[in-house]
């Protein structure tokens, strides 16, 4: 296939995945046309191969797929004054409206006209040209890799996680789950001032990145262990006292329930990790203990913080790639994420020939 041709990644329904050329995008005027450079794999993406939907979000019609990419800006609207030809940028994947309360407010992640790649009904970027707006690009330093550039979208939900945890100086952080979201909140964790972070996972592979990222302390969890002997586990490892703050990072019904009893009393949950849409937790033992609850829905002004921590070398997100593939392998790139094959963490598969400071 010719270099200019736009080779584009296309979920028509749940297994259906094709690779197909479509025709190169027109840009608007507050747009810049990207040739596509990194673009990493998400549970998400993943999910909507096996199940074709999250929740109410529902693939009707054939969807582009992929949401955690790089590029190279390659045309400007009329209207781009910000960005020039040439420039390496990562793509802030979610397009809000600007103008109503939420995005006005400073919470644009709840915009109800919020253009999400793939999310449906909006396409994704996995293919070789994609036209975004210019205000959701930032451009790279130099030193900074397109894959890194790519990992700025997992990053920043770890950012936002943070931010929302208000983790600060001596906190005692219990993280659950060891996934991609996990480690970078681990790693922003770290980074914000949390003195103790204990991560937990029922795969001691990602434990041993976890480990290797900076948690201080790791629990694998069998599915054996009761409620009661994992709370006394987590606060063994404190030495009989609780983590001030939990960030959830799996979904499952058991982390969310054990997030709300291992807490300490006033302290914090926030939830990331989205399974089931009901799930059935101990609520009143938590409240009496004036446990709060929040929410985290992607992020809002997180990519800045997220950039400045891969541009400073304080945030290792490459560690958490585990396997590269050609655009043309993406069918292989998502059998190896699904499966965690060979202890996938992140996947990412590439766009562009491989030498271009990835
Ligand atoms: P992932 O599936 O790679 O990681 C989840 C980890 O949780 C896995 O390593 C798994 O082994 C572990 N886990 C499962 N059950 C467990 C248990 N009982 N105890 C301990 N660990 C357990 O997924 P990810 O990409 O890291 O994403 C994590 C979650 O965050 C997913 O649910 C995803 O949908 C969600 N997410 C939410 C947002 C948001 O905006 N709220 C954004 C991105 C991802
Ligand atoms: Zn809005």
């Amino acid at each position: 296939m010719a270099p200019n041709e736009n080779l584009t990644a296309v979920l028509y329904g749940i297994e259906d995945l094709r690779l197909e050329n479509q025709s190169i995008p027109e840009i608007n005027d507050d747009q810049v046309l990207l040739e596509i450079d990194c673009v990493g794999i998400c549970g998400s993406d993943v999910h909507y191969l096996v199940h074709g939907r999250i929740g109410d979000f529902i693939v009707k019609k054939p969807m582009i797929i992929g949401h955690e990419a790089s590029g190279i800006v390659a045309k400007l609207g009329k209207n781009v004054s910000t960005l020039k030809v040439g420039d390496r940028v990562a793509i802030e994947p979610g397009v809000s409206c600007r103008l109503c309360e939420f995005c006005k407010g400073g919470k644009y992640n709840l915009c109800p006209e919020m253009a999400f790649c793939a999310t449906p009904p909006f396409d994704g970027n996995l293919r070789r040209f994609y036209a975004h707006a210019a205000d959701f690009c930032f451009k790279l330093p130099d030193h900074v890799t397109m894959e890194e550039g790519a990992l700025l979208e997992p990053l920043s939900v770890g950012v936002h996680a943070c931010r929302r945890a208000d983790v600060t100086l001596g906190d005692q952080l219990l993280i659950l789950g060891a996934g991609p979201i996990g480690l970078v909140t681990l790693i922003i964790a770290k980074e914000m001032g949390a003195t103790k972070v204990i991560v937990t996972d029922l795969i001691q592979g990602r434990l041993d990145v976890a480990k290797e990222l900076g948690a201080d302390y790791t629990l694998l969890i069998t599915k054996e262990d009761s409620e009661e002997t994992l709370v006394k586990k987590v606060h063994a490892l404190l030495e009989g006292d609780a983590p001030n703050k939990t960030v959830d990072c799996s979904g499952a019904e058991a982390t969310i329930r054990l997030g709300l009893m291992a807490t300490k009393s006033g302290g914090v949950l926030v939830i990331v990790g989205c399974g089931s849409p009901e799930v059935k937790l101990p609520l009143i033992g938590a409240l009496t203990r004036e446990v709060d609850i929040r929410g985290v829905f992607r992020y809002a002004n997180d990519y800045s913080a997220a950039l400045a921590m891969v541009s400073s070398g304080k945030a290792a997100v490459k560690r958490l790639v585990t396997h590269h593939f050609d655009i043309s392998e993406t069918s292989d790139a998502f059998e190896a994420s699904r499966n965690g094959t060979d202890g996938a963490i992140k996947v990412m598969i590439h766009c562009q020939p491989r030498n271009k400071n990835n």
